[in-house]
């Protein structure tokens, strides 16, 4: 890297921590790579253990301190202004995350434009973490109240950071947890970015600290094994959240788990095929395909197979490939030059193991892309849902088209996967839309629609995609503990030895 560039780079040079912005103090400085160019284009503070220990006892001292005492309306006043702020400052943060990411400007603005509405949606859940009575006789009143969980560490992945960090505030918050967000090592700026409004809001030090870092033996790890984290909250792979659970059982932490997917996305001959070649084709390449809730494994009803197949090339062609920052841009490049190998590779596997490669498959480079990680949106037809293009997550814009016969043949390759992340599926039949969404083995199905995903909607996996809800009310649930307390009306108590 030339030293004239590396002069130009932005700079994040702190932590966000108790409420003040502090330079590592055993971590060390990341330079962030701009996806579209290959080159760094930030310097951005990291922490390492030291700073994890400083960030959790600030979390401590916050939750045992204003934030624990505070009512549910007051923290949710806060978290309103907060998410004021952050519809202000949106169209700044979608530029930072296509800057950090590569994701196409024009995606980012459509999801980061709509945050506010789940940290409002939130905030009127703040007050409302209400428990029930019990009935028994009346010599006892017995009751349940809602009591956060503690100190959660929210540890969220490279692909949407900060979709990733508003699942875990928004609730944690809302539950009244103080949070110590560490955001994947490849994508940190715009976590940092949510510093400057948590400060701007009138958060108290310590309720929110943000400290990039490392996974393994890094700030990730330092906060699985940490003793006074109660909960992690984890987005990433499945491999990752097997040893952050291995890591975080000696304390008996908490955790949440959003893991990845390999969904279903079915298309059955009666549907309206327009539609479903809109979400279908859409739901491939959307993120570079780097999603864990993309469609990647399309199943096609034989009739139609050959017709979707040659839409899926001729839609393929239609895809802008560019810079991100271009708003004409439809699909940047992949996160970082590690997934665009392992995209690469994956591409390779799937023409070894005998899939039809229908177009795309390539390296995109030179001109407006550069040295940049493009890759052609790619389609693979004939596909066996025992090949490993079909099996394993590949988190690039390739599609996986597989025939199939019937409706218990589309739900038996549907389920015949280590995921359960979601399902889309196509028909005009409202009665096979009942028979098959209520045999998907998968927390999220759609029909006749896809990737509908809002702060409301619980969302995640069975089997291997995870464990847990975040979104809905059930992941507030996700926060808190349930204390039973029990009453006597009258005051005695046997004596057990008297006679
Ligand atoms: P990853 O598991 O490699 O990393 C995720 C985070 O974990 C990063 O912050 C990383 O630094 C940290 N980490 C890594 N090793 C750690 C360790 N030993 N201890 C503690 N922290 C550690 O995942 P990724 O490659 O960043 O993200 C891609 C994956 O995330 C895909 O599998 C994708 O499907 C999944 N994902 C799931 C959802 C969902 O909601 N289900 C959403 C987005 C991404």
């Amino acid at each position: 890297m030339s030293a004239s560039l590396k002069s130009d780079l932005v700079r994040y040079d702190h932590l966000y921590i108790g409420g003040a912005w502090v330079a590592p103090e055993d971590g060390g400085f990341i330079e962030s790579i701009d996806p579209s160019t290959g080159h760094p284009w930030a310097v951005v503070a990291y922490g390492g253990a030291r700073d994890i220990d400083k960030a959790v006892a600030a979390a401590r001292a916050a939750l045992e301190g204003p934030w624990g005492r505070m009512p549910g309306h007051e923290r949710a006043a806060l978290l309103r202004r907060f998410a004021d702020l952050y519809r202000d400052r949106a169209r700044d943060l979608a530029v930072l995350e296509t800057r950090d990411s590569g994701r196409a400007l024009r995606e980012a603005r459509a999801d980061i434009g709509g945050h506010h509405f789940g940290y409002h949606w939130w905030a009127s859940l703040a007050d409302k973490g209400a428990g029930r009575t019990i009935p028994f006789d009346d010599t006892v009143h017995a009751f349940t109240t809602k009591v956060p969980v503690g100190v959660v560490g929210a540890i969220t992945p490279w692909n949407v950071p900060l979709m990733a960090a508003a699942w875990k505030l928004g609730p944690a918050l809302a539950a009244g947890c103080t949070v110590v967000l560490k955001p994947a090592e490849q994508t940190p700026v715009t976590s940092l970015e949510l510093g400057k409004l948590f400060e701007e809001a009138g958060f108290p030090p310590g309720v929110v600290n943000i400290v990039p870092g490392y996974g393994k033996d890094g700030a990730g790890e330092r906060l699985t094994t940490h003793p006074d984290v109660d909960k992690i909250a984890f987005t990433g792979e499945g491999t990752t959240a097997k040893a952050i659970l291995r890591a975080g059982a000696e304390s008996m932490k908490r955790f949440t788990f959003e893991l990845g997917g390999k969904s279903p996305h079915i298309i059955f001959a009666d549907a309206d095929l327009e539609q479903a070649l809109n979400a279908a084709t859409n739901s491939a390449w959307t993120l570079c395909g780097q999603s864990c809730a993309l469609g990647s494994r399309v199943l096609v009803q034989r009739p139609v197979y050959d017709q979707v197949v040659e839409a899926f090339r001729a839609r393929a062609g239609r895809v802008r490939v560019g810079p991100p920052l271009d708003e004409a841009t439809h699909m940047g490049p992949q996160a970082h030059a590690e997934q665009l190998a392992k995209t690469l590779s994956y591409i390779d596997i799937g023409r070894q193991d005998g899939a039809e490669l229908v177009t795309g498959g390539k390296r995109l480079s030179g001109g407006a892309l550069g040295d940049g990680y493009f890759v052609e949106p790619t389609v693979f037809a004939h596909v066996g849902n025992d090949m490993r293009i079909a099996r394993e997550e590949i988190f690039g814009p390739v599609a996986a088209l597989i025939p199939f016969d019937d409706e218990d043949h589309a739900i038996a390759i549907a389920n015949d996967t280590s995921y359960g992340l979601t399902a889309g599926l196509w028909t005009s039949d409202v009665g096979r839309a009942h028979r098959v969404s209520g045999r998907i083995k998968a927390g999220m199905v759609w029909v006749n629609t896809y990737r509908f995903i809002r702060w409301s909607t619980p969302y995640g996996g069975f089997k291997g995609s995870g464990w847990g809800r975040e979104n809905g009310i059930e992941a507030l649930d996700a926060y808190l503990e349930t204390r039973t307390t029990v009453i006597s009306t009258t005051g005695r108590f046997p004596d057990a030895y008297a006679t």
